[in-house]
């Protein structure tokens, strides 16, 4: 077995870490640079190297590449903090559940716009009293002839703000259980009825957004998938969001800042160096193993607890690497008070456990 890098992944990754390299130095260096660095411009460059929808199917305007070389670029990029926030939901969730589960005029209205990285799409998934648990998601929208009327409510929205489109998440009917009677329906962001708050946390970041849903109408032809259905087509778009690459490396720059100033004479720095290299490495090989699927169905959810603990322990090695010093470097004080996020978003870790007893050991509920 040859677990050594082709002449061409060595080549693409060579080119992307340049690439990302001079991105930093036009458009700023952002800590978890897929949700947190925001650029259009960059989703354009991106867009026209044909770096957005890499792996799609070629029919469907995709590069048809491994999904491989979509880790290879994506490391390259986020490690270096480039701001890729504004294509990377699409790229990753809303353009393949668009190939998967859209109809053909739903990818001809879509899938251009983000592969040229001109759109910008939000994910309307989590609610106030529905997060974890999503089958108990209020959302409705209720047909009215060849229109869905939509009311409800939506928080921690990223980009809802800036968004072209929401990809939402309501609910469309009832059935024999909560995961009865969930849809997804691709919403406008101009559609008249829609209310955005932004939300201002405490890393000074404003990306999450509360969304309110007054009567806003859209075409029955946005819906994606079938009607009710949708529970599981939604968990396969969470398994697109779960084992990647962003999962590992999101704090990747700020480690590097950290480890130049580690005093490597003490021998405890260097065994907690060695912690983190070791962890850094596992989880590469987990979120490697997602991209060659090689992994068992469920699987995902163990390589993000594994990867964002990860980055989480990468936060606490800064922190006690800078110090009191911490509190007064900006970049570093933000990506630290961000930390926590990252064993939250995406699913939290006791649920990410949940589902890896239940679901890929079969333990017993
Ligand atoms: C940076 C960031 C970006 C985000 N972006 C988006 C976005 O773009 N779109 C979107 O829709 N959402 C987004 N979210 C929301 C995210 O998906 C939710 O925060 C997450 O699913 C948890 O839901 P919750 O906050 O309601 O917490 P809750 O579900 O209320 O959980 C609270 C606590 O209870 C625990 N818990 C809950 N249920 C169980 C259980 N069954 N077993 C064991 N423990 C349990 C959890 O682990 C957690 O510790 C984002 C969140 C963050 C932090």
């Amino acid at each position: 077995m040859d677990f050594s890098w082709s002449e061409s992944q060595i080549e693409l990754r060579a080119e992307a870490r340049a690439f990302a390299l001079d991105a930093v130095s036009r458009y700023g260096r952002h800590n978890d640079s897929w949700i947190n660095g925001y650029s259009k411009e960059l989703a354009r460059e991106l867009g026209a190297r044909g770096w957005i929808g890499m792996t799609w199917p070629v029919e469907h305007g995709g590069g048809g590449r491994p999904l491989i070389d979509r880790l290879i670029v994506g490391e390259e990029l986020i490690s270096a903090g480039a701001p890729i926030a504004a294509m990377w939901f699409a790229d990753r969730q809303m353009g393949p559940s668009l190939i998967a589960h859209g109809t053909p005029e739903q990818r001809v209205a879509f899938l251009p716009g983000i592969l040229s990285g001109d759109a910008t799409w939000c994910i309307g998934m989590s609610e106030p009293e529905a997060g974890s648990d999503l089958a108990s998601l209020r959302t409705s929208a209720v047909q009215d002839r060849d229109h869905w009327v939509i009311n409800g409510q939506k928080i921690w929205t990223s980009f809802g703000a800036v968004a072209d489109a929401c990809y939402l998440i309501c609910r469309t009917g009832t059935g024999a259980s909560p995961h009865h009677g969930i849809s997804e329906i691709i919403v406008p962001m101009n559609t008249p009825g829609i209310e955005v708050r932004p939300i201002h946390d405490m890393t000074t970041n404003r990306h999450f957004c509360e969304v309110f849903f007054s009567d806003v109408r859209v075409p029955v032809a946005n819906l994606v998938g079938t009607e009710g259905a949708a529970f599981r087509q939604t968990m396969r778009q969470l398994e697109h969001e779960r084992g990647g690459i962003d999962r590992l490396v999101s704090n990747h720059a700020l480690y590097a800042m950290a480890r130049e100033r580690a005093d490597t004479s003490d021998p405890r720095v260097r065994q907690a160096i060695a912690r983190l290299e070791t962890g850094y490495r596992l989880g590469r090989i987990l979120v490697i193993r997602e991209a060659l699927s090689q992994a068992p169905a469920g699987f995902s959810a163990a390589t993000k607890c594994v990867c964002t603990e990860h980055e989480q322990a990468v936060a606490e090695f800064v922190a006690a690497t800078f110090g009191a010093d911490a509190m007064l470097a900006d970049d570093v004080t933000r990506g630290l008070s961000y930390a926590p996020a990252y064993t939250i978003m995406g699913g939290t870790s006791n649920v990410m456990r949940n589902i890896i007893g239940e679901r890929v050991l079969g333990l017993p509920r």
